[in-house]
């Protein structure tokens, strides 16, 4: 797919070619998430649990012990770091595990644990007894799909019993004989092969299916087809489970197809505020002025970390050119480089070896850096029409409210429909932006 969703610059430079921006592939993103993150993503709100059955008692656990797991693979858990369920695990894991089996679509935003609860519940569901494939897990992505089975390889590193195999493409096998691997994690095109074309896996034996991912696998047309047509291989009382991390009414729709008589938990997102941010604007000429303005800013971007946003790859690159000629440290985020690439950009930034990241807003989607403080508006977040982009603005300079961070955000302005676009922004959240005069920086103390 296409990383960035690759704005041409000259037509996003007037801001009419968002739409390419919104089709920055999912999968990546996604990916990159994974790359990313190091830790539970904290939120505070209240899991919701649907029952199938209302009338049975509802299971959590608080503890790894309570489950009952096999001693090999708590300690794998224990050796992962973990030292209590996370909040949809408490819930998640004693319906996975629970005797009679259990179906269950569960949604919460990346980071929450999705992918160690269902890969512990793999782990659990194996009779190592039996040499053939028991449990299957589709996800939309080769790289995905490699990271879902990194997490099971570290998970059962003391249960040498449980073998794992991936269906991904370029895996060479022999047609015709079954594979004794207990797991198969693979993506849609291949592991519908393995099935049909190359009989390494007999779906009738498998006893416990997962979709991960569901609104990325559904993102593509040929991943849904395949994902249905593997589903209607498997036997009915084969436990199904299916993970999103969004839910859209489309993914609703699919799940409700995959998954008969489901278990419902949800965890719906913390929502992002602009409660505790200080905001700003700064009027400006054009980009040489806004540099100028910028560089004013510097000190005060420096002291925590600061994230500055363009409109464009090549606006991007201008800035950080000459950022780093007048012998400031910053990185770039961009749009030409792998998911790796931008996964270790950062990490480096996480880490505080740069101050500022100069940022796409394409390239940036959906990362959170807890510890920005500042974020600086170079250009000015529209939508296709020219119009502002509230959502965009929110998800750039909002925070979760979270240990009640404070932060400040700086608006560029160079025009008057840019002043236009502050004012429609202030209107919508109905929050002061202050004018600021970077010769002067009281304001911001
Ligand atoms: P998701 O699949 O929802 O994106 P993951 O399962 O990948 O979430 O978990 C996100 C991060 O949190 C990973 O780094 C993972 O190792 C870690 N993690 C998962 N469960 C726990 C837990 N119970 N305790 C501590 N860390 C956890």
């Amino acid at each position: 797919g296409d990383i960035n969703g690759n704005i041409l610059p000259e037509k996003a430079e007037n801001g009419s070619c968002k739409k390419d921006a919104d089709k920055m592939d999912l999968a990546e993103q996604s990916l990159l998430n994974k790359l990313i993150r190091r830790s539970l993503v904290r939120n505070r709100n209240q899991v919701e649990v649907l029952q199938r059955d209302p009338t049975s008692p509802l299971y959590s656990v608080k503890t790894f012990e309570e489950l009952r797991l096999k001693p090999e693979l708590l300690k794998g858990v224990y050796d992962l770091g973990f030292n209590r369920p996370s909040k949809i695990q408490e819930n998640a894991l004693p319906m996975m595990l629970a005797q009679p089996p259990q179906n269950l679509i569960a949604q919460s935003q990346s980071g929450t644990g999705k992918t160690a609860a269902f890969s512990l519940a793999m782990l659990s569901h194996v009779d190592t007894a039996n040499k053939w494939t028991q449990c299957l897990c589709i996800s939309p992505t080769y790289e995905l799909a490699l990271q879902i089975g990194q997490v099971i390889e570290q998970m059962g590193k003391f249960y040498a019993d449980v073998k794992l195999a991936y269906a991904i493409r370029g895996n060479k096998v022999e047609r015709g004989i079954k594979l004794q691997e207990q797991i198969v994690i693979g993506t849609p095109g291949t592991v519908l092969d393995w099935c049909t074309k190359y009989k390494l896996i007999d779906p009738k034996k498998i006893t416990m299916f997962v979709l991960d991912e569901a609104d990325v696998m559904i993102a593509t047309q040929g991943h849904r087809d395949q994902s249905i047509r593997i589903h209607r291989m498997l036997n009915k009382d084969c436990q199904m489970l299916l993970f999103s991390a969004t839910f859209e009414e489309s993914v609703w729709r699919f799940a409700e197809q995959v998954v008969p008589d489901p278990n419902i938990i949800r965890l719906k997102r913390e929502e992002e505020t602009l409660d505790t941010i200080k905001q700003f604007y700064v009027v400006c000429k054009e980009k040489e002025d806004k540099f100028t303005a910028l560089c004013n800013l510097y000190g005060s971007l420096t002291i925590a970390q600061a994230m500055i946003f363009c409109h464009t790859r090549k606006m991007a690159s201008w800035l950080t050119a000459h950022l780093t000629k007048e012998g400031h440290q910053v990185a770039l985020l961009s749009g030409e480089m792998t998911v790796e690439q931008r996964a270790s950009v950062i990490e480096r930034f996480r880490q505080g070896k740069e101050k500022v990241l100069v940022t796409t807003n394409v390239c940036s989607r959906g990362i959170d850096v807890e510890q920005v403080s500042l974020v600086v508006n170079f250009d000015l977040p529209v939508d296709m029409d020219g119009n502002a982009d509230n959502e965009t603005y929110l998800h750039r300079i909002g925070r979760t409210g979270r240990f009640g961070r404070r932060g400040f955000a700086v608006n560029m302005v160079d025009s008057k429909h840019s002043m236009d676009i502050i004012n429609q922004i202030e209107m919508h959240f109905n929050r002061r932006i202050t004018k600021l005069d970077t010769d002067n920086l009281e304001e911001m103390e």
